[in-house]
């Protein structure tokens, strides 16, 4: 038996924008038959490929020397090349009562992500992040604050889900099923200016094992601040993912300042992207509004807001604001919320309003990070 060579990962090149480069190739950026390939040309017979694979995406084993059917030499040569460590965990918190976990990670340059894992009676979800940083700019969110360090790699999204997979195989969430089923791209980061690399991820993620996790198309979320042309580009890739669109107002006056991009891209064409992406796929889009006080909450815009959504393959989910750490803004009180609910549902629109998982941990929306930044 051949063992593969320590040959050294992929070079880190700088990336040509100038942004910091991405991390050493790592399976879960390969398909299987480039999985193949590679081990090909690292003088390893073809059934390595799904033997790692089925390691890495069906056991959820993301530590070469846990896979005691490689021999030896293999197992390290196999960590050198195609399972380098992406992720070294930084801090791992819990709360309600054990039904959310956060992580959050170092990444090989220093970078830090979180990721959240969040429990319920009929599935387990995560939330993962597509980018260090986010250069959207949406004053009320944490991240937004910070702006862009750099695209996440497709291994890197991936391997965030697969360990948190893990987690809850081992009985980690309380009170729910063991097995990962869903996958929200509401982490760090605009999922659709890292466009080939989260379509890569999602692609992987829905592959059935052991190319890869096998999710459920359905059950992926993709999140975005509104990039029309990316939103028109996704609505042809044939994926049977939700996207859901960050909208916040209704009106292009009040848009443009909470989420900037809409300075580029007004509300009507975001909308029109959406309903596109509904006719394309089948697929209602969520609509997400944050609820915040005295802003966006106003009976008019809910009145507004059910004018642009009624009779369309839309549901709105309102989401409390979590207030950031200095931020003018806070969330909308109780009674306001129910009023704008019930001005939605008049006019026909169907509307959840979102739980706020993981608050006190910093888990929810970019909190995590600027809170361990600050320390
Ligand atoms: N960039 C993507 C995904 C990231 S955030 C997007 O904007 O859609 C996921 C959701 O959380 C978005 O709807 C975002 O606007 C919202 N969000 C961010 N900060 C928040 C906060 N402080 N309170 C409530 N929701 C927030």
């Amino acid at each position: 038996m051949r063992s593969l060579p320590l040959t050294p990962s992929r070079p880190v090149t700088a990336a040509s924008d100038g942004r910091p480069a991405l991390p050493p190739q790592h399976l879960a950026d390969l398909d299987l038959g480039q999985r193949q390939t590679l081990l090909a040309g690292l003088g390893q017979p073809a059934y390595r490929a799904k033997q790692i694979s089925t390691h890495y995406f069906g056991r959820l084993t993301r530590d070469p020397q846990a896979m005691t059917d490689l021999p030896a030499a293999v197992r390290a040569g196999v960590a050198e090349r195609l399972l380098p460590t992406l992720l070294t965990p930084v801090r791992e918190d819990a709360c309600d009562s054990g039904a959310t976990r956060k992580a959050l990670w170092r990444l090989h340059d220093g970078a830090l992500v979180e990721s959240v894992l969040m429990g319920y009676p009929d599935r387990v979800t995560v939330c993962v992040s597509s980018q260090a940083g986010c250069g959207m700019a949406c004053p009320f969110c944490a991240t937004g604050q910070a702006g862009l360090t750099r695209n996440l790699s497709t291994a890197e999204i991936i391997d965030q889900v697969v360990h948190l997979a893990g987690v809850a195989a081992a009985g980690g969430v309380t009170g729910s099923p063991p097995r990962l089923s869903h996958v929200v791209f509401m982490g760090m980061g605009e999922p659709l200016a890292n466009y080939g690399r989260v379509i890569a991820a999602v692609r992987r993620l829905c592959a059935p094992p052991p190319e890869g996790l096998g999710l459920s198309q359905r059950h992926v979320t993709v999140s975005t601040v509104g990039l029309v042309p990316a939103m028109r580009r996704l609505a042809g890739e044939d994926l049977s993912v939700t996207l859901a669109l960050s909208l916040h107002a209704p009106d292009d006056d009040l848009r443009d300042e909470l989420v900037p991009v809409n300075q580029r891209w007004k509300v009507a064409e975001v909308l029109d992207a959406a309903w596109e992406y509904a006719d394309r796929t089948g697929r209602r889009v969520s609509i997400e509004y944050a609820m915040i006080r005295d802003v966006n909450d106003q009976p008019w815009r809910a009145d507004l807001l059910g004018r642009l959504l009624a009779g369309r393959m839309a549901h709105v989910n309102l989401i409390p604001l979590n207030p950031t750490p200095g931020s003018r803004w806070d969330a909308s009180p109780k009674p306001i919320e129910r009023e704008f609910v019930r001005r939605l549902r008049t006019a026909g629109v169907a509307v959840t309003v979102r739980d706020t998982r993981g608050r006190e941990i910093d888990g929810a929306c970019g909190q995590l990070v600027a809170a361990e930044t600050a320390s």
